[in-house]
């Protein structure tokens, strides 16, 4: 709309002036000559008027429905909503103003185009018939042809995780039938079942980064959710469909794309039956109950582009039968499940073993059964949805070592590229990493606590090394992981040849 169309509000000015000068536009006449039949002006009056800029809609278009006797067009709604957020409502740059009107409820920023078909679309707004791909990049047609077979994915996987074969090799497996599945649609009358997976596994052993590394290198789009924020349909908290519009945002709103992507539900174990519940469980079993229809596939109405459903909010709908559902958790307190099934199994008879033999066992949660996970708390139905169940291994001292150091992006590899930047070799000492990994183990963190670990000591270094143009080497030794010494610094001479000078 020009601006010609559009007049500026002037408080001055009476609203019947306003109307009388908007009538006569419409009209063409002038009423101020015309002023001998009210009945007559009537007549001409066009039945309803912009309560802001006083167009009527026959010029304005079709106008919104306030509350009775105000209606506003489409125009001033959105420069009402377009001027909100230049004051930093709704999100964007909040510094002049004390209220984020983007953290209260039920206050979402739309585009009023959008209800009269105007302004900018929206992908794959309304059914996936609607589905529009992004032309650039159409949405991966899985061919039977070119699925990557488990023995390539889990080399592709070996580059960035270390361990876990065993995880590795059933992953692999999986999402090779599960895409084999998406690809033929059903085969003959034998329809193959979905390869939902559940993965135990000590915090800190690769969960999600098993996940992650999974989803990047077969470019399909991943969400990652956590179980614990998930309730059941109309109580706070996500809504378990919740996970769905997370993986279409993933899927940049691609439709088709969302519908072959994956699904990570971390922390799973939460949503375990509460024994001995009295009140109604909205954050565990009926979760659970809640997620079955989602896991087996059926079709899902999301909002596209928010988190939450509400009338103004375009919605898709989405068919999960093809999306590869992983749940991940720790399941603290399984070990002492399947140690007392274990040993109430083999105390018996003349094969009888010692109570304590596996008290040792570090990887017990790799004899999980299914049996034990219903002893957990998790609901039959569910764990009838993810037939492939396995456990990550708990990371050892050398484990850790070889995190900190093999993967493609490990993390000393990282620190040693940036100063490479400045032209600075940094060097760790086997001990110094055997040492960091002993830190990591007493915080009982797993891997994750490796990065704080090393950021702590690698944070003087960064800080000292450019301010000393001749500093060519660093060695981190074990002392000054201990807190006993300091790393070893070599200057450059004057082949760039680093020669020690001094430990501190
Ligand atoms: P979990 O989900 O099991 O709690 P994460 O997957 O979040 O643990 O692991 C934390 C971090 O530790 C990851 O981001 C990754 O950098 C590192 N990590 C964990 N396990 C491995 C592994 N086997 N190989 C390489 N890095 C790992």
């Amino acid at each position: 709309m020009s601006d010609k169309d559009f007049r500026e509000f002037d408080p001055e000015e009476t609203t019947a002036d306003i109307s009388d000068e908007v009538i006569e536009e419409v009209t063409g006449q002038n009423n101020k000559n015309n002023t001998d039949s009210e009945n007559d002006d009537n007549e001409k009056k066009p039945t309803e008027f912009c309560y802001m800029c006083r167009r009527p809609d026959t010029i304005a278009g079709p106008l919104i429905k306030l509350a009775p006797g105000m209606s506003v067009c489409s125009e001033c709604m959105q420069r009402t909503f377009d001027s909100m957020g230049s004051f930093g409502f709704g999100g964007g740059d909040n510094s002049k103003s004390n209220v984020d009107m983007s953290k209260m409820p039920n206050i979402s920023f739309l585009n009023l185009g959008s209800l009269f078909g105007e302004g900018p679309k929206i992908k794959n707004a309304h059914g996936p018939s609607s589905a529009n791909k992004e032309e650039d990049r159409p949405a991966p047609a899985i061919d039977i042809n070119n699925i990557i077979p488990p023995h390539k994915i889990k080399a592709m996987l070996d580059e960035y995780v270390v361990g876990q074969d065993y995880a590795k090799k059933v992953m692999s497996v999986a999402v090779y039938n599960h895409y084999k599945r998406v690809a033929t649609g059903t085969m003959d009358d034998i329809e193959i079942e979905k390869s939902n997976m559940l993965m135990l596994g000590p915090t800190g052993s690769g969960k999600t980064y098993l996940v992650r590394t999974l989803a990047r290198l077969l470019d399909v789009p991943l969400a990652i959710t956590d179980a614990t924020s998930l309730t059941e349909a109309g109580y706070i908290g996500d809504d378990i469909e919740s996970v769905v519009s997370k993986l279409l945002a993933a899927a940049g709103n691609d439709v088709e794309r969302c519908q072959q992507g994956i699904i990570f539900i971390d922390e799973i174990d939460k949503l375990a039956k509460k024994k001995n519940a009295n009140q109604r469980d909205v954050s565990g079993e009926s979760v659970q109950q809640g997620m079955l229809k989602l896991l087996e596939g059926a079709d899902v109405e999301v909002p596209i582009g928010a988190s939450s459903k509400n009338a103004m909010v375009p919605t898709t709908t989405i068919n999960t039968r093809n999306i590869l559902f992983i749940c991940g958790g720790a399941f603290p307190a399984m070990d002492e499940i399947i140690k007392a099934r274990l040993n109430k199994h083999s105390s018996m008879g003349f094969m009888a073993d010692l109570k304590d033999k596996y008290d040792d066992d570090k990887n017990i949660l790799q004899k999980v059964t299914v049996e034990d996970l219903r002893e957990f708390g998790m609901i039959p139905e569910f764990i009838g949805r993810l037939p492939i169940v396995f456990a990550t291994e708990s990371l050892d001292e050398d484990m850790l070592v070889r995190i900190l150091k093999e993967p493609k992006n490990a993390i000393i590899k990282q620190y040693q590229k940036l100063l490479e930047l400045d032209e600075v070799k940094l060097e760790f000492e086997d001990e110094a990493l055997h040492a960091i990994a002993r830190k990591a183990i007493d915080k009982k963190l797993g891997a994750r606590g490796l990065r704080s670990i090393i950021e702590e000591f690698m944070l003087d270094i960064m800080y000292e090394i450019p301010k000393d143009d001749n500093i060519g080497q660093v060695i981190i030794t074990e002392d000054y992981i201990e807190k006993k010494g300091g790393p070893r610094i070599l200057v450059r001479t004057m082949g760039m040849i680093p020669e020690k000078v001094a430990v501190q």
